[in-house]
């Protein structure tokens, strides 16, 4: 990357309103059929223009082609019935009805490389592609085959494999994995988790990325927070270890979470994309408070490994506030480029 402090997102975008319900995560689509993959593509089109306009540096697809960041790549899988569900908690923080994993699961066919190809397609600026981790993926079902949740993500690590290397060869030039289960089974996480991530990661050439957040900001989260304390240390459980990983970037979240900014120290090494925007509040940063977190984060990580981004994704904000805070962290990025360059 030639351009300093290249900016992201960590993921999803508001969808249109005539796509999908607003404001609203997980929210069906509006359209079907030939209808439905054409209004994906017009929306995903859109988001691409919001992140140039913002002057977002690694383009993203907003996810405008998934309903969820888990279950829409496991639907495309073989070996889960989507009929037979059982409830289950997830991770460890509310109850959810789950598919069930009946069967040996592979992926009959890719899940989202035409979807890849249609974003290389709209920009020349790299661009960044997220799949779940294997540890958030098992963890968002009832495994009634394998009986082992280390097993079944040994499974979905060499399916995520698969996926990957096809999207390297679409063009994709960042893959992310999102493991915020990461956050929550620190034990595993370092048992497996971190091991099954690098199986998925193995081969490719393009960089990797993890992303391990605290989560959108839904009334489930938001609780969940309210125990955490003061001080959100979980990040020192595992960052000890992929810090000696083969992942090329940790993407955390910074911006009013409770995370003491020094915990980056223990990634030193790594590209670190810093979330300097937050996702569980309307309010939109001014470009200073994004400049701020990052003059903070330069403290922990080299100027060339500053990866400006957000918290988590934006799905479940109004377009309106999702847009002004892109304009922030473009704008906000761009002074600390400015005040770098004069130093
Ligand atoms: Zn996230």
């Amino acid at each position: 990357m030639t351009i300093l402090l290249p900016t992201s997102t960590a993921g999803s975008l508001p969808k249109p309103s005539w796509l999908a319900e607003p404001e609203k995560l997980w929210s069906p689509w509006k359209l079907e059929g030939e209808e439905l993959v054409a209004g994906k593509q017009d929306a995903l089109r859109l988001a691409v223009e919001d992140q140039r306009q913002a002057g977002i540096t690694i383009v993203g697809d907003g996810e405008q082609t998934r309903q969820h960041f888990v279950t829409t790549f496991i639907e495309h899988l073989s070996g889960v019935d989507f009929e037979k569900r059982e409830t289950v908690r997830i991770r460890n923080r509310y109850d959810a009805s789950v598919p069930t994993v009946v069967g040996a699961v592979s992926r009959p066919k890719s899940v989202f490389v035409e979807d890849a190809k249609f974003l290389r397609a709209q920009t020349d600026q790299p661009i960044k592609w997220t799949l779940p981790g294997p540890m958030t993926m098992i963890d968002t079902l009832y495994d009634a085959h394998y009986r082992s949740r280390e097993k079944l993500a040994w499974e979905f690590a060499r399916i995520l494999g698969e996926e990957a290397r096809e999207l390297e060869a679409a063009g994709v030039d960042i893959i992310q994995f999102d493991e915020p289960a990461f956050n929550v089974f620190f034990e595993e996480a370092n048992d497996w988790g971190i091991a099954t991530l690098e199986k998925a990661a193995e081969r490719l050439t393009c960089e990797t990325a993890v992303h391990i957040c605290y989560g959108y900001g839904i009334k489930a989260n938001t609780e969940w927070k309210k125990t955490l304390g003061s001080e959100w240390r979980q990040y020192e459980e595992t960052f000890p270890n992929l810090q000696k990983s083969s992942i090329d970037i940790i993407s955390l979240e910074c911006h009013h979470s409770h995370v003491p900014m020094e915990l980056i120290e223990l990634i030193r090494g790594k590209k670190v994309m810093v979330g300097a925007i937050d996702v569980a509040s309307d309010t939109i940063e001014t470009p200073e408070d994004v400049a701020d977190t990052l003059r903070k984060a330069l403290a922990f990580v080299d100027a060339d490994k500053l990866y400006p981004s957000t918290n988590c994704g934006m799905a479940p904000l109004s377009r309106g506030v999702a847009r002004g805070k892109l304009d922030a962290l473009g704008a906000g990025a761009e002074i600390v480029r400015q005040e770098l360059a004069a130093a």
